[in-house]
């Protein structure tokens, strides 16, 4: 995301001036790694390095939608984790089985 500001409409509130760079979906929910952004186009891409975001909001508005949302979203994620472990598991299990029989 390089630069950590920029200028432009906030998608919020609609005030014009400076927007914050924001993580898609926040960075507490698995988007702290590198990625790559390809177009529906195709083509080579764009590395982001700091995972997935954008700038659509004001620094107001971005700490107002952080503080109500990311940490119940991040939980909310983290517990669709779990589950998706859980039945890896439970699919290596069954996979062994097979294959044992
Ligand atoms: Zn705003």
């Amino acid at each position: 995301m390089g630069k950590r500001t920029r200028n432009g409409k906030c998608h919020i509130c609609g005030n014009v001036g400076e927007l914050s760079s924001e993580h898609v979906p926040p960075k507490s929910a698995f988007n702290d790694k590198p990625i790559i952004l390809k177009p529906f186009e195709g083509g080579k891409g764009k590395i982001q390095q700091r995972g997935m975001g954008d700038y659509t909001l004001c620094p107001s508005c971005n700490r107002l939608t952080s503080y109500w949302y990311v940490k119940s979203f991040a939980n909310f994620c983290y517990m669709g984790m779990e589950i998706l472990q859980s039945q890896m598991v439970i699919l290596n299990l069954f996979t062994c089985t097979n294959f044992i029989l």
